[in-house]
């Protein structure tokens, strides 16, 4: 009956290499077929639904800086492992497979650059190496580029992912937290900007330091912001939490960030409040702790 059998030349024509693998993939949020190359191309957008992909720290300097104008410092700092610590593996053996897995030597990249023309100090954080955690040197790099701002006299933007204080280094991790946001408190005394971009997600000590001292804080939209994630939340007070707890949109309609902004939109966004500033910086008094920038931070909502 081989007649009415299944025909032998079924498997030619769906030949595995008339759909070269890894050119397209399925959108985990409306289930399209999208094509890889389309989706880089859109910043890790979905081009159908604009799903937000996690946007490699390369990618996102590329994204924001003026081609070939960003320097990279403090590119050599990782951190240290003083407790020796072990948990399923050793530190030092995360580390070096994240570097492995990354080519990144730690969670942030550090630097300086030109947005539209405009100098600035720019930090961004890598999700993908252990989670965008905050170690000491991510900590310690964070700080060098906001006290080389406040040399030189430059605005800073932070762009966070991160899951919080990398648990790897204890207590060394948890005091980033407090060096950070002293040192934005310098740039402050300066009288010079910081705007702090959440992407999703940032969580835990990252949240609960620099990301949320912005003069202005961005949020690409639905990001996962917050201190303890949902599910410890609901577990804790043993209640349900409301649709889109702690994503960008319920934060910007509870005042816990300034505004949502496409991720394509956000080098024109950034450019314009930092130039906004700087612009209206000379106007400042001297020595008034940053009284006339929150003024200033008004003047620029009302223009946004
Ligand atoms: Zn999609």
């Amino acid at each position: 009956m081989s007649f009415f059998g299944k025909p032998k030349y079924s498997k030619i024509l769906i030949k595995k290499k008339d759909i070269p693998p890894g050119l397209w993939e399925k959108c985990k949020s409306c289930k399209e077929i999208i094509h890889k190359k389309q989706l880089e191309e859109n910043l890790m957008a979905c081009p159908k639904c604009n799903f937000l992909y996690p946007l490699p720290s390369a990618k996102r300097i590329e994204s924001l800086i003026d081609e070939g104008t960003f320097v990279e410092m403090f590119a050599d700092l990782i951190s240290a492992d003083p407790l020796k610590f072990v948990d399923s593996k050793p530190y030092n053996v995360r580390q070096e497979q994240s570097l492995k897995k990354t080519g990144l030597k730690e969670a942030v990249i550090t630097g300086w650059g030109k947005i539209s023309g405009l100098d600035i100090g720019l930090a961004v954080m890598d999700f993908a190496y252990m989670g965008g955690s905050m170690g000491s040197a991510v900590g310690e790099k964070i700080t060098l580029l906001i006290e080389f701002a406040v040399e030189r006299g430059l605005p800073v933007a932070i762009v966070s992912a991160s899951g919080g204080a990398r648990m790897q280094e204890s207590t060394l991790s948890l005091m980033q937290m407090a060096k950070t946001s002293a040192a934005l408190g310098k740039l402050r005394r300066k009288n010079l900007p910081f705007i702090s971009i959440l992407t999703n997600p940032t969580t835990g000590g990252t949240t609960a330091s620099f990301a949320s001292l912005g003069d202005v804080i961005i949020a690409e939209p639905k990001a996962l912001i917050g201190f303890a994630g949902p599910r410890v939340i609901e577990q804790t007070i043993k209640q349900e939490l409301p649709e889109g707890f702690q994503r960008s949109e319920f934060l910007l309609e509870h005042g816990l960030i300034d505004m949502i902004v496409e991720r394509k939109d956000l080098k024109d966004t950034v450019h314009f409040i930092f130039d906004f500033f700087m612009n209206n910086k000379k106007k400042l008094k001297k020595g008034n702790n940053g009284k006339g920038t929150l003024k200033n931070l008004k003047l620029a909502k009302s223009i946004i």
